[in-house]
């Protein structure tokens, strides 16, 4: 693992830093044009698809350029680009498994949020399980036809195009006899309906096809080689953003240390209880041990290697530790914790939720209980680990006939 920054790196990050100062908007963008011009900016700098080729609008960037970047947004507190399904998960889909024309047509408009993006993997009776899907696409000759449901769709509301998984052999065990298209989400036969979460937001839905079309030329990749596609997928989901994702938790751990100096209990400073103090130590020392893992990531990355099953460890480790951290944060500020609006300044949590609102600590609180189930819950990262990091025996599975 290498700690150290080279001189390269040293001045990158005060250019990046540079034009975050000049270019950040005074307010946070909140509408969807909004985000979209924001969104626009940072691609005009040179901040997105920093690791896709050039020929393809990216900026052939190493790791550690990303990383950086990265960084330095959560410093800044800087607002997400939107379309983040289509930047962190199709985009680099397309990019391993595209075809020329594919990534022609498609890997620009990614960047530029003309296009924004979904992903239609889960089903009703398959998240965890997710091979055993039972969305079928049908060969028609010139395209295929799909019918299913899907759920869980993050901006399923707001995507022009989803990435889709979806059965063409009912007849082969169920892992073979998947593929991985590119579906428009403006056509007849595709029924968005949008499904209200404890946070109050709306980003996830419920999508229903019915005789929808597929493109014979939105086929990635072959023919019942969907599973090891969509592998590639998770493994991005798992993997990636990960200093970035530490800089943002140490942005708001001193927030939630300048809140406990600000909160009095029994005419003293809250940060004065011996053991406000040690669950604010272990936060941190925690936090460290999670800046650490995010670490190797990026060492991994930048000697070209992919994370695979090692992925499966960041997420398990980040996602478990967010939600640590937001129950010590409820802990320390009592009733503030739970206020949605109208907190003191001092005490209110600033942090984008990428949903157009500005977070409160009580939204942190409960968005902290998705990171250990999206791509993957903690006891599925688990499994993988046991089994593909550690070489335990797999999991026995009734399962491994035909899909239907
Ligand atoms: C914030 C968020 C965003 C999401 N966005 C998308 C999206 O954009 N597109 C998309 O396709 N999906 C999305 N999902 C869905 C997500 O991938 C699934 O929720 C996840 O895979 C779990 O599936 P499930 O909800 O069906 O739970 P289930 O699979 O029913 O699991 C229920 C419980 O059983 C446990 N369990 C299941 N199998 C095992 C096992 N073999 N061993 C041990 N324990 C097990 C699980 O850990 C869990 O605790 C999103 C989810 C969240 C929370």
């Amino acid at each position: 693992m290498d700690l150290n920054y080279s001189p390269e790196d040293v001045a990158y990050r005060k250019q990046v830093r540079t034009w975050l100062e000049r270019n950040l908007p005074f307010s946070p963008p909140r509408t969807l044009e909004e985000r979209k011009v924001w969104h626009r900016k940072l691609y005009e700098g040179g901040f997105l698809g920093m690791g896709w080729p050039k020929e393809y609008g990216g900026q052939g960037a190493r790791p550690m350029e990303q990383a950086i970047v990265a960084d330095e947004m959560a410093h800044a507190a800087a607002p997400a680009p939107t379309n983040g399904l289509g930047l962190g998960i199709v985009g680099p889909t397309i990019v391993v498994h595209g075809n020329e024309w594919q990534k022609k047509r498609y890997l620009r408009k990614i960047l530029t949020a003309e296009e924004m993006w979904c992903q239609l993997y889960s089903e009703p009776n398959s998240g965890s399980d997710l091979a055993s899907l039972k969305t079928s696409a049908e060969d028609k000759g010139d395209h295929f036809m799909v019918n299913g449901q899907k759920i869980w769709t993050s901006g399923g509301k707001v995507a022009d195009w989803g990435l889709l998984l979806a059965r063409t052999d009912p007849k082969v065990p169920k892992h073979k006899g998947i593929t991985c298209f590119l579906m428009s989400m403006r056509q007849p036969g595709v029924e968005v309906r949008p499904l209200k979460q404890i946070t109050g937001s709306a980003e996830f839905c419920e999508v229903f096809m019915t005789n929808a079309r597929v493109e014979k030329e939105n086929q990635i990749g072959k023919l019942g080689e969907g599973w090891a596609i969509a592998n590639t997928t998770l493994g991005y989901e798992r993997g990636g953003r990960s200093l970035a994702r530490i800089s943002g938790y140490a942005a708001q751990y001193h927030r939630l240390v300048g809140a406990a100096k600000k909160l009095m209990r029994n005419g003293r400073p809250l940060m004065e209880s011996p053991t406000v103090r040690q669950r604010l130590g272990k936060i941190w020392a925690d936090l460290e041990v999670e800046r650490y893992n995010a670490l190797r990531v990026l060492t991994q990355l930048e000697k070209g290697e992919h994370p695979g099953a090692g992925g499966s460890l960041t997420k398990l480790s980040y996602s478990e530790f967010e939600k640590r951290f937001m129950e010590v944060a409820q802990e320390i500020l009592g009733p503030y914790g739970q206020l949605t609006d109208g907190a003191p300044a001092e005490l209110a949590l600033e942090i984008d939720t990428a949903v157009g609102e500005m977070g409160t600590w009580a939204y942190g609180f409960l968005w902290s209980r998705a990171g250990t189930i999206y791509a993957g819950s903690s006891e599925i990262q688990k499994n993988v680990i046991g089994e593909r990091i550690l070489g335990l025996p797999k999991e026995s599975r009734a399962d491994r006939g035909g899909a239907r």
